[in-house]
């Protein structure tokens, strides 16, 4: 087992992995840019070391100094969290080649995902049903135009290279297929680097189903369900839950079956998500997301597991701890994402953090890295906690969440705690009867 790891990340993800490490007797290294000398993932650690400036294309996602502060304190492995470095190739690559170990799958594993034409392509090969698309990327509008006949409109435009929901348009019909294409297509060269792009059917009422899938790296996979993450704005998760309120257990056990055996058979290594849209009974295969995910701990709330403990023993070689039998579902588990944002407008809030209180109590987990007097820095992520509460069903878990939220105190930043508040009266949320456009349905409906 490694004596030390070093966190790659910072925040509440930071704090998380420097939890798993100290239950487990490995001491742990927190890195921070100048901005984050501050921040409690570095007064948690056992050990800290700064490694740039503010803006993290000079600090945590300088590769570089991550090795040089590894070698200067000694860790032997990294855990890159969720974001930043934690789905490139090259990183991984450049980890090894220092005789260091990479806390997640092997580069092999995260360029072939990486590459959502590659991924959808490995994905269908592998038995997992895909939405009907274009075979291949797509590349020019005629292209584009025979396709879109084919499978039908409305469609989609993607990017091979996307990622946190950039790059993607809608079209309805073939007169607006051409401005569609071309501003996907400018729009993932600006923000990947890479142009390319593919077509889908654009599915109306889906639902967001991702199923937490985990290997061992010599061939044996499991899966732990599904989380239902359908209430999204702009693309990117609010709110999640598990299991999924319209998967039965039949269904949960053949898609995971499916989506554990396509793991094993390329050997993967470690947390894996394999995410789906879910429409009438069918699953659609979108992408693979080779890390753990911001909402991993609604799956271990059901499961009573510690992922990040299963991905530390993996990497060194170990045995995960659970096969598929002793995995069972016990209720139903609901995390909202905290923002540092305004509500309607989802403008973000750095500031000073005046005053906050943690809920507690039984089945409540808040995972944060905010304290009294901590300046949230205008630089990163605006996420500042996952408050995550577990009950023995659905009602209880609802009715739980409504009473952390009012527990819990962030005051000097505006939060989108009252979106969750005003969400929870909703005859909808509380029956569990929403698709991916409800949260943008209702916001237009309620704030436009
Ligand atoms: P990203 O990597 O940018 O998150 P995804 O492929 O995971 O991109 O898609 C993100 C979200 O975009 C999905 O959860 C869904 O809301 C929407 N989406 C993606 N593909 C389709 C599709 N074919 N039909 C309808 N909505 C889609």
């Amino acid at each position: 087992m490694f004596d030390k790891i070093l966190i790659a990340n910072r925040g509440e993800i930071a704090l998380r992995v420097i939890r798993a490490c100290r239950e487990m007797g490995i001491a742990s290294v927190a890195v921070h840019s100048t901005a984050d000398a501050d921040a409690m993932h570095v007064r948690m650690a056992d050990e800290s070391v700064c490694i740039g400036p503010a803006p993290s294309g000079q600090s945590y996602l300088s590769m570089p100094a991550l090795i040089s502060a590894c070698e200067i304190t000694g860790a032997q492995a990294i855990h890159p969290g969720y974001g930043f470095l934690s789905e490139n190739a090259g990183f991984v690559q450049m980890v090894e080649d220092h005789d260091l170990t990479f806390i997640g799958p092997r580069a092999e594993h995260i360029r072939i995902m990486g590459d959502k034409i590659t991924a959808k392509d490995t994905m269908k090969k592998l038995g997992v049903p895909c939405v009907p698309g274009s075979e291949g990327g797509v590349n020019d509008v005629d292209d584009a135009k025979r396709v879109a006949g084919q499978i039908g409109y409305p469609v989609i435009i993607k990017a091979t290279a996307g990622g946190g929901g950039r790059g993607m348009k809608v079209a309805k019909d073939e007169a607006g297929l051409e401005v569609a294409f071309r501003t996907a297509r400018a729009e993932a060269k600006a923000a990947f680097g890479n142009p390319d792009v593919y077509i889908e059917k654009y599915l109306q009422k889906p639902r967001h189903i991702e199923i937490q899938v985990f290997g061992d790296g010599k061939g044996r996979a499991v899966h732990l369900g599904e989380r239902d993450c359908s209430l999204q704005r702009r693309h990117q998760k609010v709110l999640e839950e598990a299991p999924g309120p319209a998967i039965s257990p039949e269904e949960r056990a053949r898609i995971g079956k499916i989506c554990a055996d396509a793991v094993a058979e390329i050997g993967y290594a470690g947390a894996g998500t394999i995410e789906f849209l879910y429409e009438d009974g069918e699953f659609y295969f979108i992408e693979m997301n080779t890390r753990l995910q911001v909402e991993h701990p609604v799956t271990e709330a059901i499961f009573g597991v510690d992922l990040v403990r299963q991905q530390i023993l993996v990497a060194a070689g170990h045995e995960m701890e659970f096969r598929q039998e002793d995995l069972t579902i016990a209720g139903h588990s609901i995390e909202v994402r905290i923002n540092a944002e305004k509500v309607p407008t989802f403008s973000p809030c750095p500031g000073k953090i005046t005053q906050y209180h943690a809920p507690g109590g039984l089945g409540v987990r808040m995972d944060s890295a905010l304290y009294q007097g901590y300046s949230i820095p205008p630089y990163y992520d605006s996420l500042i906690g996952k408050l995550i509460v577990h009950g023995r069903d659905r009602t209880e878990a609802l009715a739980r969440l409504e009473r952390a939220l009012g527990e819990l105190i962030v005051d000097g930043v505006d939060t989108t705690v009252p979106l969750f508040r005003a969400l929870l009266e909703e005859p909808d949320i509380q029956s569990g009867n929403y698709s991916i456009h409800w949260l943008e349905r209702w916001l237009e409906k309620n704030f436009a």
